[in-house]
């Protein structure tokens, strides 16, 4: 038997899996570098424009295909990809540029197209997001086609890969990621490259199959054939295991199939304490493709969609209309079920094709409402957008980062003026829809009171609201240690959000991870959360916590976790009394 390697990469689907690996050779192909006589040039301008049209062709055609023949959520999401693809190929970057090298410098038309594909993923490079830097690989996947068609290799071609293989691979193309997906059943993917946003990560969280991204040179250890475990959870492949190491997968792979298995029973069920008080469970998203796992695992409705998300893949920002589609696609998908759609949280450094000065402090910088409110025009076709988009099921919205009440009255206004010039233009509106915000800056918390005047609900996103409370960059792993969401600081901030919108009558909602963590149910529960908002993994063990306890004991023990200093302390007490309770979260 070959010798068993571990690999570590990043966790980018959640899940275990053991299967026999399938390699799918994905390398980029080697570039010719030829210099050209003079009298070469016009036919190599020739060709490369030949090969362009072809490239397109084949992408228009792989779109008609996957929109027929996959159901419309699902076709629908890839179909934009691969047309931010047709874009990327039309842009007079990439064609004036490859076509001036291929004449100035007199070099042949794949060399030509390389180099400025280099530039262009160097405009990538700086950008703070990690979603943004990810796209570079598109850049990629558009040049290799072309380069593949001025070589007249094929592309797009059909591999078969048999049923509950783990596909390994250099990187996979989302077009490639669309075919594998219908195919069948995959068993989980391993890529080299790529990071939590990856098109690999989003199709595979999105099928509900395990992946581990980012596992470096997994393609070049991993044989067709070989025996290969895969945690999704914690980033680990597992090559040629031993019998050892595969009973602990298995039994990992029995236990979070029991916690699946558990989620589909239990996802009609309502999350009610003994008690009798309710608490609604809501899904985050960021993609359209989400909806089905999340309904599946029993959402109520969606708590945060993370709109910045259709900036993906694309030089310019999305049109109007194609707001509209995104948003009209997820309304009808959800029925009467609510859908809190999230206004653009976008940061200087994170809008593509744009040339921004670097902020010392991006995180706080001009992002979020801060950002639309200064690029009124961008905000503008969002807000019609989700006007328009407001006919067709149940919509709310909310303004992220809101620090002060001025900037919800400007959104608001801003949002009616929208409303009114629609009007005026003849083009049908939805009624009224509720108008919420992020409770996000510690600003934010401490006017909770008059933001509760003037907002429909809140929803609090813990994620950045600890890290400005308590100072911590959620980004920098030298402090991470720091970042408490028990600390008496958060919890006395929660209080009194809660407590503000208790007096003024307005729903109050989480939707940071924090809401999403069982540790933490019942001190949500205590504080008198109304909804909370997750990914669909974790809304069964969530709501197998309200469903066991009464919410007079959540109360009596935030009481005592609050009598307590430090965060340290009171982390312990609320863990040691939630093993009191529950002897496994995740049963
Ligand atoms: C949050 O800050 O908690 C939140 C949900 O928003 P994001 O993670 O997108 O900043
Ligand atoms: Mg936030």
């Amino acid at each position: 038997m070959s010798a068993t390697v571990s690999l570590q990469g990043i966790g980018a689907s959640p899940g275990v899996a053991v299967g026999h690996a399938f390699v799918l050779d994905s390398k980029r192909v080697r570039t010719p570098k030829v210099k050209l006589k003079a009298d070469e040039v016009d036919s190599e301008a020739l060709r490369f424009k030949t090969a362009v049209d072809l490239s397109d062709r084949q992408l228009q055609d792989l779109k008609e295909r996957l929109f027929s023949e996959s159901d419309r959520s699902q076709g629908q999401d890839h179909a934009l990809i691969l047309e931010a693809h047709r874009m990327m190929l039309h842009d007079p970057m990439f064609l004036v540029e490859v076509s001036r090298l291929i004449k100035d410098e007199a070099i042949n038309a794949e060399w030509a197209v390389r180099r400025v594909a280099k530039r262009l993923k160097h405009q990538f490079d700086n950008l703070e997001d990690e979603y943004f830097r990810e796209r570079r690989a598109d850049v990629d996947f558009v040049a290799d086609r072309v380069v593949r068609n001025l070589l007249g290799q094929a592309v797009d071609e059909e591999v078969q890969v048999p049923t509950d293989a783990v596909i390994i691979a250099h990187e996979i193309s989302p077009a490639d990621a669309a075919m594998l997906v219908k195919t069948g059943r995959i068993a989980a993917f391993v890529t080299d490259l790529g990071g939590q946003t990856s098109h690999t990560a989003i199709v595979a969280r999105a099928r509900e199959v395990p992946a581990v991204v980012g596992a470096v040179r997994a393609s070049e250890h991993v044989r067709t054939g070989d025996v290969v475990a895969v945690d999704g959870t914690r980033g680990l492949v597992l090559v040629n295991p031993t019998e050892q190491q595969l009973s602990i997968f298995r039994e990992t792979m029995r236990r979070h199939l029991a916690v699946e298995a558990t989620a589909l029973r239990t996802a009609e069920l309502r999350a009610v304490t003994l008690d009798g008080v309710e608490v609604h469970l809501n899904g985050n998203i960021e993609f359209p493709e989400e909806i089905p796992s999340l309904l599946a695992h029993g959402a109520e409705g969606i708590g945060l969609y993370r709109t910045e998300f259709l900036f993906l893949n694309r030089p310019l920002p999305p049109t109007e209309e194609e707001h509209y589609q995104a948003y009209r696609e997820v309304l009808l998908a959800m029925g009467n079920r609510p859908v809190t759609i999230r206004t653009l949280d976008l940061g200087g450094d994170k809008v593509p094709g744009k040339k921004i000065e670097k902020e010392t402090n991006p995180a706080m910088g001009l992002r979020a409402i801060r950002y639309c409110l200064q690029h009124r025009e961008m905000f503008r076709v969002q807000l019609r957008a989700l006007l328009r988009a407001s006919a067709h099921g149940n919509m709310r919205i909310m303004f992220p980062l809101i620090s002060g009440l001025s900037e919800l009255r400007e959104a608001r206004s801003e949002l009616e003026h929208c409303r009114s010039e629609l009007g005026r233009s003849g083009h049908p509106v939805g009624k009224r829809m509720p108008i919420g915000i992020m409770v996000e800056t510690p600003s934010a918390a401490l006017i909770a009171d008059r933001l509760a005047q003037e907002a429909d609900f809140f929803s609090v996103g813990t994620n950045d609201l600890i890290q400005y409370s308590l100072a911590i960059d959620r980004q920098n792993r030298d402090v991470a240690y720091l970042y408490k969401p028990l600390h008496l600081a958060v919890l006395r901030s929660l209080r009194s959000i809660v407590t503000a919108a208790k007096a003024a009558k307005i729903p109050v909602a989480m939707c940071g991870e924090m809401g999403g963590d069982p540790a933490f149910t019942l001190v949500l529960l205590a504080l008198g959360f109304d909804e909370l908002s997750m990914t669909a993994g974790q809304i069964s063990s969530v709501k197998g916590i309200v469903r066991r306890v009464n919410r007079t004991d959540a109360v009596e023990l935030l009481d005592k976790a609050m009598e307590f200093s430090t965060a340290e302390e009171i982390e312990r007490f609320v863990r040691s009394e939630m093993e009191l309770r529950f002897t496994n979260l995740q049963d």
